[in-house]
This record gives C-alpha cells, structure tokens and sequence, in this order.
C-alpha cells in the first residue's frame, strides 16, 4: 500500500437506503453502480476494503414487528434483505471488473460463502473486495454492529459510515438551519451530546476497541477517494 494513503484497510458501511437513490423501495442500478465505481477507485489505489451492506431499503425487522410480525423473524428477513443487496453489489462490481467474494454471516450453500475471519483477511490481502452480509447473523442487531464487529475482526484502520448528510450535526441538518457540522468528536463527546451516530451497541463496541469512525456523505461523487487521500470529509470519531 501507498504510504501516502490516510488508511490501509477500510470498512466500509453502506445503509440499505443509500442504495435506494430517489425510488421508495429497492435498489437504484444506478446508484447501485455510482457506488462500485467508487469501491474500484480504492481498490486501484491499493486500498483494501471490506464491505457492510444494510437492508433498511427492502426490510427492517423492528417495522415488521410494529405491523405484528414476530420480531425475531423479521430480523432474518431483514438480514436476507442485506445479503439481497450484497448480492447485487457483487454483480455490480463484477460488470465493473472488480473481484469480490460475497460471505454470509448465515450460511446460503450455493449462493455464496459463508462468513470465514481467515478467508476474509487473505482475499483482503489480494486485493479483493470482501462483502460481509447478512449481518452478525443474529436478531435484534444492526449492519451498524455488523460493520463495527467486523471492521474490528479484520483490523481496519477505520469505518466509514455512508450517510445521505455530510456528517454528525449538533441538531438535524434537514429540520434545523443552525445545526454545526463537526469536524472530529471524541467517542465520549458523542455519547454525552447523545449524537446519532449509529446504535449504542454498534457504537460502544467500536469505542472499546478504538476502531474510529468516520461518518461522510455517500452521495457526493469521488469522496472515498477524497478521504482516503486524507481530506477532511465528514466527521472522525476517535479518543
Ligand atoms: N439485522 C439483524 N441483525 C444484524 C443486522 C441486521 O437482525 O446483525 C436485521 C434487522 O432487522 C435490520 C435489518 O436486518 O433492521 C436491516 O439492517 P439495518 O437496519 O442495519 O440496515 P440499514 O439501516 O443500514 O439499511
């Protein structure tokens, strides 16, 4: 890797919506496709990159259970719904000549692989992508947590959590004019502002073993390369 690169190995986490784009349901093939040109720029750059997709565009297990679905069954449609996802990242990726292995944390013999730590670290070190989906496989968790626990396993150097917003605001950005953006937070400035940066548990996991986050927004063009190249983009979290 290039040591003039800010980071050698990302996470990077992609909310299910972010690949909606503008449709109400589903995935955008043009988004869709925005994104994994973004993906091979790094991949160009040498970077490695692991990859976290939610599924908050398809299903939401805490939305089923409110419409009276059991809530542990929704979270297993929701976490097929990320693999849904991942599974056209791969192909997206794939038309756009970048090599991705796509694992499962809940095994779908045939489909593709299922969640390997070992397997994961070597494909990284070739240069591949690595999608990890289906969540941590278990209900009543996130792709939030997902990414954090992952991005530790693999020892990213960073998450990078894709928003529809340039990063953390004091206020909301939509509702509220004043709302500051900030530029780096503390993880106790996040929690003692009670900030919305991802879930608690997704959130404390990453600050126990000082994995920072970068929170940025996905939507403007070349901003992985951008911040991969040590821009100031969106907003770091770390001690
Ligand atoms: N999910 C789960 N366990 C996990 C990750 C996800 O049960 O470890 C389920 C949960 O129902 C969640 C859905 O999958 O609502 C989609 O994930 P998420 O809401 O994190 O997607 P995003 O908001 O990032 O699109």
């Amino acid at each position: 890797t290039n040591p003039k690169f800010n980071y050698r190995r990302i996470l990077l986490k992609l909310s299910g919506e972010a690949l909606m784009g503008d449709e109400g349901f589903g995935i955008d093939p043009h988004v869709l496709d925005r994104m994994a040109l973004e993906v091979k720029d790094l991949i160009e750059m040498g970077i490695q990159v692991g990859l976290v997709i939610g599924g908050g565009n398809l299903f939401r297990g805490e939305k089923l259970a409110k419409a009276g679905m059991n809530r542990v069954v929704g979270d297993h449609m929701g976490m097929l719904a990320t693999l849904m996802n991942g599974l056209a990242m791969r192909d997206a990726l794939a038309r756009n000549h970048v090599t991705t292995r796509l694992m499962s944390a809940i095994p779908l013999n045939g489909v593709c692989d299922t969640y390997n730590w070992a397997e994961a670290i070597s494909l990284l070190r070739q240069g591949r992508v690595v999608i990890f989906s289906a969540g941590t496989g278990n209900p009543f968790f996130t792709t939030d947590s997902a990414a954090c626990l992952r991005g530790i396993e693999i020892e990213a150097d960073v998450v990078l959590k894709g928003t529809k917003v340039d990063g953390v605001y004091s206020a909301d950005p939509v509702t509220n004019p004043d709302a500051e953006l900030f530029h780096t937070l503390d993880y106790s400035d996040v929690l003692d502002k009670e900030l919305r940066v991802m879930d608690l548990a997704a959130f404390t996991l990453a600050r126990d073993h000082s994995l920072p986050i970068r929170v940025f927004n996905m939507n403007k063009p070349g901003v992985l390369k951008q911040i991969v190249m040590g821009e100031p983009e969106g907003t770091l979290i770390c001690h």
